[in-house]
């Protein structure tokens, strides 16, 4: 079963907003067994909504629209369907009533305005939205479907769940699918694909791979489509057991959602042990991370941003010798680092981090991307030298990644 997705509004062509419905949807669609066919996002525009979906009905389906369902006038996606459906308006009782009462809630007059929200094509089945006074619209025809939905993404969303998508699953006979992630750290993409090129040359035609790279990461997601669901787990079970021994040394988790810093939170938290950082290239980036997984202070003391020369003598102790002897991008100022902040809080672990990110080199004579993390642990320390290449931002989330990966394999030995 194949759909498309459009979604209208010139705010997304301005480059204002993104568009993110489309991917909540396509998703939302991919876990019930509909693939997307294509995504286009056109124009508050009459001619240009009525060719997008003549093509669209023409490739898919199943059509999902979304956007210009709001009462203003730059709004037309309920006429311009209505033309295309050669429909007329009509007032929707039902809809009245439930917009009604979403204004007595909020305690706001009722205008003529308002009103007109409940006017739908007089063949469109409309779908009350809880969250707003757009309703949807599901036009059903030959085993076709179009939807219209507001752009609002909690409108969107609320209509999808609790309308469209059992709707979709009770008109159309839809499979199976199944999708299990692997997390893995420290190995590049292509590394990777070599790794198991075996295993992935030899997966049943039924389960797809993909690579999903980011910064240091990469997510290894199975998709299997199948007409039962038993069959599909049993078999992507048995695949993703091959994989694991494949690539044991790399895995951090097996969740969708799941990060490194949840996983170090988990393992911190079942060991009662603790953790502070120094940061000096990440900027706190570090911090940010851990601090983003609730419970973080179970574990988490707290870090220092010693970004400047001043900060990590004053605050990290780190000897003026150390630094003029080896520069402050070196693992003997990441180790002192290290040092430091563990001597001042007594954490069981310890980052820190000192590098150039760049777009300039400073006075170091290392290049931009060259970054030391330390890792200090209740036994030991210490430090790795990496090279991140550019731009800033991928040094700083590399080298954050990176540091993680460091300090999750540390705490599992401990
Ligand atoms: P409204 O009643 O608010 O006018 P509407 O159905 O007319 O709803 P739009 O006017 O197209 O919807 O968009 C309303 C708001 O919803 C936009 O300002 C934007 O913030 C958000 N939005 C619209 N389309 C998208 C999209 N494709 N992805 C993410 N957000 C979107
Ligand atoms: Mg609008």
């Amino acid at each position: 079963m194949q759909a498309e997705i459009i979604t209208i509004g010139d705010e997304i062509l301005i480059g204002q907003i993104l568009d993110t419905n489309s991917k909540w949807i396509a998703e939302e669609l991919n876990k019930i067994g509909v693939s997307v066919y294509q995504i286009t996002s056109i124009q508050d525009d009459r001619q240009h909504i009525l060719k997008a979906v003549e093509e669209a009905q023409f490739n898919a389906d199943i059509v999902i629209i979304t956007g210009g369902l709001g009462p203003t006038k730059d709004d037309i996606t309920k006429l311009t369907l209505a033309e295309y459906f050669k429909d007329t308006l009509v007032l929707n009782e039902e809809m009245v009533a439930h917009i009604e009462q979403l204004f007595a809630k909020i305690n706001y007059p009722f205008t003529e305005v308002n009103r007109n929200q409940a006017l739908v094509p007089s063949t469109c089945i409309p779908l009350k939205n809880e969250f707003g006074t757009a309703p949807g619209m599901w036009f059903g025809q030959y085993n076709k479907v179009v939807v219209s939905l507001p752009g609002v993404p909690v409108e969107m969303k609320g209509l999808m769940t609790q309308s469209v998508l059992p709707k979709l699953q009770a008109t159309f006979k839809l499979p199976f699918i199944l999708h299990k992630t692997i997390i893995t750290y420290g190995m590049g993409e292509s590394m990777l694909a070599a790794k198991i090129e075996d295993w992935e040359n030899n997966l049943p035609t039924f389960i797809k791979l993909a690579y999903l790279p980011s910064f240091g990461t990469v997510r290894l997601r199975l998709s299997a489509k199948g007409a039962t669901n038993e069959m599909l787990e049993k078999a992507i079970s048995r695949e993703m057991e091959k994989l694991v021994k494949l690539i044991p040394e790399i895995i951090v988790g097996f969740e969708e959602n799941e990060t490194i810093e949840m996983v170090i939170g988990q393992l911190l938290t079942k060991k009662k042990q603790t953790l502070a950082l120094a940061e000096s290239c990440t900027g706190g980036n570090i911090a940010k991370m851990i601090t983003s997984v609730a419970g973080a202070s179970n574990y988490f003391v707290g870090g220092i941003v010693a970004y400047s020369k001043i900060v990590k003598i004053m605050e990290l102790n780190v000897s003026e010798k150390t630094i003029a002897d080896n520069t402050v991008v070196s693992a003997q100022t990441a180790e002192a680092m290290a040092k430091g902040i563990q001597q001042k809080y007594h954490t069981d672990y310890v980052i820190a981090t000192t590098g150039n990110a760049g777009p300039t080199a400073d006075e170091t004579d290392k290049t931009v991307g060259t970054v030391f993390i330390a890792i200090a642990t209740p036994t030991t320390i210490f430090s790795e030298e990496f090279f991140f290449g550019k731009p800033r931002e991928k040094v700083i989330a590399r080298a954050s990644n990176k540091a993680l990966e460091l300090l999750r394999k540390e705490i599992l030995k401990n």
